[in-house]
């Protein structure tokens, strides 16, 4: 090596690709965790689903819904869910809580097409149901698609219909149709954002008549089939959340299988690393907190989104069950607390490389994605972290031999975008966003690198165990 390359060697930030310079059993167990996280992403499309799904790993591994415990100690592990589509998990710590909490937070909810409230209707002796889409997307992605209705229809006794059509194979699917392009004059010449209209988002889900003489004979008949099947009547849609996601099985990618293609990675590949690497911690210094929130898509509002103060009551809670509770003390236990925002970044797509700055853009396999900041336009609306702090997660990574980028979501006038982190900097914790960078982000079918959900994993775990 010259002078000059060793120099460069020494000096130069080098944000290598990860796969390089792996050992083979690496790559298995990169590749085995990767397959891990397929499976649990095809059992869980909905937030429900994946609260289930969560649920059963916690128990598995000890943990204990927190209501169950009237005190807690170090090493206890609890967990709390928030009306079906949240948790709040702790492992408490050897420290006490007033030295404050590091916790991962991630998001379950993913962009979708939501059912309206009365979705059936009939016209020229087809039957659709109406959409209201939920989150950021790009309309025309959703349509000549093949589609699955995943949620509950609860009736107005209490009794829960729980609904889950098109992902087995002998399942019917749905799906929105398209205009022809031998008709779609008109259509074409539109912007792409106005090519197909929101109340256009029509869920096709039957033809055949009930009887010939009536009106509306084929919303008769679909009404008879669900009435036959689940009991329920059309006016019970109007107390049901049905979501409609990709019908299309999440699988390994690239002939080298480096990649994971499927729906709703933003934000489960989070949800998984994070959980998963929870799973490995025992009696930590600082008690571990892993936040899986809902509603993240639409603004984090409502009482299972991190706006509300559910959260702050269950680490209340956990305070009172220690005995250590006093006045202040939860605003003082969050202003000395630390945080990874596990949220997803933009990875740059080389056939749109247009809308990101090479330098400070990440990388599809260079690792788990650190934004300092996520706003654009002058930082608008950005929680920064800390110089301080990065250098603190810098170093712990470092020190694990954790690959990780530092970026920017996309060019100053062009990007941003929002995730759960400023909530809680807002409440005093050190935040700093740090997730996994995807291809077609918010699309039916999103592409991540196994690498870098590992190196989220091991983050996480280094992180909670530092
Ligand atoms: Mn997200
Ligand atoms: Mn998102």
């Amino acid at each position: 090596m010259s002078e000059y390359e060793e120099l460069k060697a020494r000096l130069f930030n080098k944000k290598e690709c990860g796969w390089e310079n792996l050992r083979e059993e690496e790559k298995t167990k990169i590749d085995t965790f990767g397959n891990e996280y397929i499976y649990f992403l095809n059992k869980c499309k909905t937030e429900r689903e994946a609260v289930e799904f969560s649920k059963e790993i916690l128990q598995k591994n000890g943990f204990v819904d927190l209501r169950e415990k009237p005190t807690l100690m170090p090493g206890d592990k609890v967990y709390y869910i928030n009306r079906a589509k949240s948790v709040y998990v702790a492992v408490i710590g050897t420290d006490t809580l007033e030295t404050g909490l590091n916790i991962v937070g991630a998001h379950i909810d993913s962009p979708r097409l939501d059912l309206k409230p009365n979705p059936l209707y009939e016209d020229s002796e087809l039957a659709f149901f109406k959409t209201h889409y939920y989150g950021g997307i790009k309309k025309y992605q959703w349509t000549t698609i093949p589609l699955a209705i995943h949620g509950v229809i609860v009736k107005a006794n209490g009794e829960k219909v729980e609904i889950k059509i098109g992902e087995d194979e002998t399942d019917p699917i749905f799906t929105i149709t398209d205009l022809l392009p031998h008709l779609a004059q008109d259509q074409m010449e539109k912007k792409l954002k106005n090519g197909i209209d929101g109340e256009d988002l029509n869920l096709l889900v039957g033809s055949i008549p009930y009887d010939k003489e009536i009106t509306e004979a084929v919303k008769l008949n679909i009404l008879n089939i669900l009435n036959e099947k689940y009991g329920i009547t059309e006016v019970d849609f109007t107390s049901s959340e049905l979501e409609l996601v990709p019908a299309m099985p999440c699988r390994s990618m690239g002939f080298d299988s480096s990649m994971v293609a499927g729906y709703g990675q933003d934000d489960k590949i989070c949800v998984y690393a994070s959980l998963t690497a929870l799973m490995k911690i025992d009696n930590p210094k600082k008690t571990a907190v892993c936040i899986i929130s809902d509603k993240e898509e639409i603004g984090s509002m409502g009482n299972t989104g991190m706006e509300s103060h559910v959260f702050d009551t269950f680490i209340a809670e956990i305070l009172n069950k220690m005995g250590i509770n006093k006045p202040n003390l939860l605003d003082k236990v969050f202003c000395k607390s630390k945080m990874l925002s596990a949220d997803v970044d933009a990875a740059l797509d080389p056939i749109y490389a247009s809308v990101s700055e090479r330098n400070n853009a990440s990388y599809l396999g260079k690792g788990v994605g650190l934004n300092k900041y996520t706003g654009a336009r002058g930082k608008s609306g950005a929680s920064d972290a800390n110089a301080e702090f990065v250098a603190e997660i810098r170093h712990i990574f470092e020190n694990n031999n954790v690959k990780y980028q530092v970026s920017e979501l996309g060019k100053v006038d062009v990007g941003g975008g929002g995730t759960i982190a400023y909530i809680l900097a807002n409440k005093g914790v050190d935040v700093i966003d740090c997730g996994v960078p995807i291809l077609s982000m918010h699309s039916p079918y999103e592409v991540s690198s196994k690498f870098d959900l590992y190196s989220a994993y091991q983050g996480y775990i280094a992180f909670w165990k530092n």
